[in-house]
């Protein structure tokens, strides 16, 4: 099908493009690599009034200060995945932008993209809840930050306003002692996650585990934080045990469809699998750090 008829802007600085949002409130609509949203253009699922697309904005780049690892929004999959930053000190996030898509899908969609468009099998939102990932949102008024934790609401639905921009994704450097691993089961290479559990951990000096994070995707409306799993988790010494009853807390937090990946069942049983084989990595990743 062919979308119908749009305005088209591509201003020229932030400021531009974030007066245009709220003068057009309600009917405008970011336009980033475009990967997500034109599809639901052509398939007229989205009739905006107006795209401003946020090409000429910058925040596409990866950097890193004292305290945080700055990924701006325009960042395409594939630029965070080569860039050496993440090269050098970041596998877990490399891992998942590797897997994500294809060739294509990586050199146009956009992290930002991908985290605004908040589909409920995406693989990003997942690792964001679970590295406790703080998210930067600009208006006409000024900016905000919300944690990762608050801001994916529903299946498509963010705490993003319609006026405001998503412009960096702010993760806290690992500190020694800590690890993260994301583990997706994908039918085939680049599908999106049939099950994808992501976790996050900090070892204190005695080995125990002071601070999980844990979420999963594709298996409920949105990403969610595995509480239940994070519960089971903090304050023990890791093994085997301990986490397949936090990938049982998981799972008990799910609430999967039953559809072409599978019955509801099936992943259920992967939840708990995913998140014992993301635990195990973490785990080892924390104590060689
Ligand atoms: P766009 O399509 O331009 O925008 C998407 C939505 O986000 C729109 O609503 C737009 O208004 C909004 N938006 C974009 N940027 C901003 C911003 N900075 N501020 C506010 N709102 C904004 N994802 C996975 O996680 N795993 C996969 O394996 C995977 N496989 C895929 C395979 C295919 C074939 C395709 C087409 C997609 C796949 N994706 C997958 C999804 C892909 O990651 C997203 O389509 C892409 O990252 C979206 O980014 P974009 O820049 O193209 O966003």
């Amino acid at each position: 099908m062919i979308p119908a008829q749009v305005d088209y802007v591509r201003p020229a600085d932030i400021g531009e493009a974030l007066r245009i949002l709220q003068d057009r409130e309600g009917e405008a609509k970011v336009l980033a690599g475009g990967y997500s949203l034109i599809p639901l253009l052509k398939l007229r699922l989205a009739q905006p009034g107006i795209l401003v697309d946020i090409a000429k904005l910058g925040m596409d780049g990866v950097s890193e200060d004292d305290d945080w690892l700055r990924i701006g929004a325009r960042t395409t999959h594939r630029a965070f995945h080569e860039h050496p930053i993440v090269v050098d000190h970041y596998p877990m996030l490399r891992s998942v932008a590797g897997g994500i898509g294809d060739p294509q899908v990586r050199n146009w969609g956009t992290i930002g993209g991908s985290v605004a468009h908040a589909d409920p099998s995406a693989d990003w939102p997942a690792v964001l809840i679970a590295l406790g990932a703080t998210l930067v949102l600009r208006s006409a008024d000024g900016e905000r930050t919300v944690p990762a934790r608050d801001f994916f609401l529903d299946s498509f639905e963010t705490a993003i306003e319609p006026t405001e921009i998503l412009t960096e994704v702010r993760l806290q450097r690992p500190s020694h002692g800590s690890g993260g691993a994301y583990q997706k089961l994908e039918r085939r290479a680049g599908d999106f996650s049939t099950v994808g559990v992501a976790a996050a951990v900090q070892l204190a000096g005695d080995g125990t585990i002071s601070k999980s994070g844990v979420a999963a995707t594709a298996v409920a409306p949105s990403p969610f934080a595995a509480t239940h799993a994070e519960r089971v988790l903090d304050g023990q010494q890791p093994s085997e045990e301990l986490y397949r009853r936090a990938g049982e807390g998981a799972a008990a937090q799910s609430d999967p469809a039953t559809d072409a990946h599978g019955p509801a069942e099936y992943k259920r049983a992967m939840v708990v699998e995913m998140t014992i084989r993301a635990l195990r990595s973490a785990v080892e990743r924390a104590q060689q750090s």
